[in-house]
């Protein structure tokens, strides 16, 4: 193995400030793996860093290994590793967590109070190697295609937001049509829900995946009133269940006045604006049960996912729209600066 890898680093605090560097290949230490990667994939998340955004700013400290969405070996593992071994086909849940918190032990690691994320607040997967704890690593099924695997960070935080609610024979609107929104879509597909609109503003690209995906409505939110629009299609009812997964305040009052009496609305899109809401008229009165999802539930989402993509049920392979080399991640990053894209996977 040789000594030094080839890593993608937020080096300058400014909008892109993106470098391929060189560096010293890292060690794994008491309880992790070292693994070396096979395919990377782009988060929004990773969109905020190279934008330099608000949240980049207070969260991440140049330089940055950036990244947290992959899928590779393990080549090599550390003291005490006990039940992963050399060649284990692995993909890493991206939040750290200690273990150790009232959350941690009470079975929600997700809402550990003391996670931290690979890729911004410590260095990530966009790297020839990572070293990764043990009990972060998620083994994967021989048979799940790379590309894959390497979105299960997304796919989960969707099947997590899905299953927040009852979407199971009813009908469901998926506001915003971003990748986690496509995946979103996917995973109503393969559970049957009843009838799937698929709402965006104005993204023909990815609201033609959503048709591909087998949404019965998809719907441009500039070019109709989807409230009116979901309304008529209801009978004046309105939907059992809305997720929310484009953090636009409009579209989160959309989504609410489209839903029934005791309806569901899944929070998932974040949004650095203030949304009002008519809390006693539109949420009291109307018993709406509302939902904020963060991450993937450690380890629910994971199995409830490794069970999804066995089944064959679930189709994730048209939002997987683009796989590059490595070297060519500006590429990637322009597709997704531009929306022209549903998933960008890097292969190593
Ligand atoms: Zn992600
Ligand atoms: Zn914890």
């Amino acid at each position: 193995m040789a000594d030094t890898m080839k890593c993608i680093v937020k080096a300058r605090p400014e909008p892109d400030g993106l470098e391929m560097q060189e560096r010293s290949i890292p060690r794994p230490s008491h309880g992790k793996v070292l693994i070396k990667v096979q395919t990377a994939a782009i988060c929004g998340t990773d969109l905020h860093i190279f934008n330099w955004d608000h949240w980049s700013r207070e969260r991440v400290h140049v330089p940055r290994i950036i990244g947290h969405e992959f899928a590779g070996k393990v080549v090599e593992t550390g003291p005490d590793v006990e039940h992963l071994k050399v060649g284990d086909y692995v993909t890493g849940e991206g939040h750290l967590t200690c273990g150790f918190c009232r959350n941690c032990r009470m079975g929600d690691g997700h809402v550990c109070e003391n996670w931290r994320g690979i890729g911004y607040d410590v260095d990530g997967c966009f790297a020839e190697y990572i070293v990764h704890p043990e009990l972060n690593t998620w083994l994967n099924d021989e048979t799940l295609p790379p590309h894959v695997a390497a979105i299960q960070d997304p796919l989960g935080n969707a099947i997590h937001t899905v299953f927040a609610a009852d979407c199971i024979g009813n009908d469901v609107a998926v506001f915003g049509l971003g990748p986690v929104g496509l995946l979103a879509v996917a995973v109503l597909k393969a559970i049957g829900a009843a009838r799937i609109f698929a709402i965006d503003w104005d993204n023909h690209y990815r609201m033609d995946i959503a048709g591909r995906l087998g949404a019965h409505h998809v719907i441009a939110a500039s070019e109709k009133n989807a409230v009116d629009y979901v309304m008529e299609r209801t009978s004046g009812k309105g939907l059992d269940v809305v997720l929310e997964v484009s953090g636009s305040p409009e579209a989160l009052q959309d989504g609410l006045r489209c839903l029934r009496m005791a309806g569901d609305l899944v929070l998932i899109g974040t949004s650095n604006k203030t949304v009002s809401l008519d809390i006693t008229n539109d949420v009291v009165f109307r018993a709406i049960n509302i939902h904020g999802i963060t991450g993937r539930r450690l380890w629910h989402t994971w199995y409830k996912m490794k069970g999804l993509l066995a089944s064959g049920n679930l189709e994730v392979e048209p939002i997987i729209t683009h796989r590059l080399p490595f070297d060519d991640f500006h590429k990637g990053f322009e597709l997704m600066q531009a929306a022209r894209c549903g998933k960008v996977v890097l292969e190593l």
